[in-house]
């Protein structure tokens, strides 16, 4: 999508910080981190989000390098959460399927109870 900022990292029309990469899928460092560590898992092929018709196959593919994603970065033995934020009461912001790696420190962030 051409207004899309994350097709735009995928096609490298835009710097970015890349942790890995092969012809379907790329990870790059978040902007704003808000842990140590924090890159983004992304597919190169635009999907809003999980829930739009993602091939199996690229979702399985794309979960699959979250292990590599936190070798490179040194928190596989420490741990780390990943999440998927989907749509609007999922605080979605891209809307390019993407993956938070987060780790390097204890997660802050507790679930609550609902507003
Ligand atoms: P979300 O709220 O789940 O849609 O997260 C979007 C994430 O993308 C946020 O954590 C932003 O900091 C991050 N982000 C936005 N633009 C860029 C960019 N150009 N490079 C890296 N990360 C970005």
């Amino acid at each position: 999508m051409s207004d899309c900022i994350f097709c735009k990292i995928a096609a490298h029309e835009i710097p970015a910080s890349i942790v890995l990469e092969d012809d379907e899928i790329i990870a790059f460092e978040d902007v704003n981190p808000q842990l140590p560590v924090h890159v983004l898992l992304i597919p190169k092929e635009h999907y809003a989000n999980v829930g739009d018709a993602v091939p199996p196959e690229l979702l399985g593919k794309l979960f699959s390098k979250v292990g590599e994603v936190a070798r490179i970065k040194g928190v596989e033995e420490s741990g780390y959460r990943i999440i998927a934020n989907t749509g609007e009461d999922g605080r979605q912001t891209v809307h390019h399927l993407h993956v938070h790696v987060l780790g390097g420190a204890q997660m802050p962030i507790r679930m609550g109870p609902a507003d």
